[in-house]
This record gives C-alpha cells, structure tokens and sequence, in this order.
C-alpha cells in the first residue's frame, strides 16, 4: 500500500505530535501511520554555552537541573515501540 514499503520492510515515517520542554529536559513524541510510536528526548547540558539551558534552566528549586548545572552527565533517549 504504502510507497515507502519495500520487498515487505516497512520503514517508519515519523510524524511529530508533540514537543515538551522541561526546566532541564526535553522531549518529542512521534507516531506512524503503522500504530508504532517513538521518544526522542534528553536532558540540558547546563553548559552555559548551551543557549536551551541558558534559557531553561532557571528554576533553581530543582535538584536535577541543579545536578546538571554542577556538571552531572545529561541523559538521552530514543526510543521506539511497535504497536
Ligand atoms: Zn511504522
Ligand atoms: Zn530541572
């Protein structure tokens, strides 16, 4: 059916359905049209260079941001599950 299935593979066309941003992570949430669905996301580098955690990482009433800021490593993820 689909023009991006080939000799019986599908390839999963990922369409965006949501963005969060949060104080010191971020994540983006994606389906396909076969039910699967996908997570992408990862925390804030707190590196100061780093515009997003400039811009995020304000509330200081969060011990994982404050983590991150003292230099813990940022996690990240991507993530998929078929349906
Ligand atoms: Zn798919
Ligand atoms: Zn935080």
């Amino acid at each position: 059916m689909s023009v991006l299935t080939t000799q019986g593979e599908h390839i999963h066309v990922w369409e965006l359905k949501a963005h969060i941003d949060g104080c010191h992570s971020w994540e983006s949430f994606y389906t396909c049209r076969c039910g699967a669905k996908r997570s992408v996301g990862g925390e804030r580098s707190g590196d100061a260079n780093d515009f997003s955690s400039v811009f995020w990482m304000t509330d200081s009433d969060c011990e994982r941001c404050q983590d991150l800021l003292s230099g813990a490593q940022p996690k990240s993820w991507d993530e998929i599950s078929c349906a």
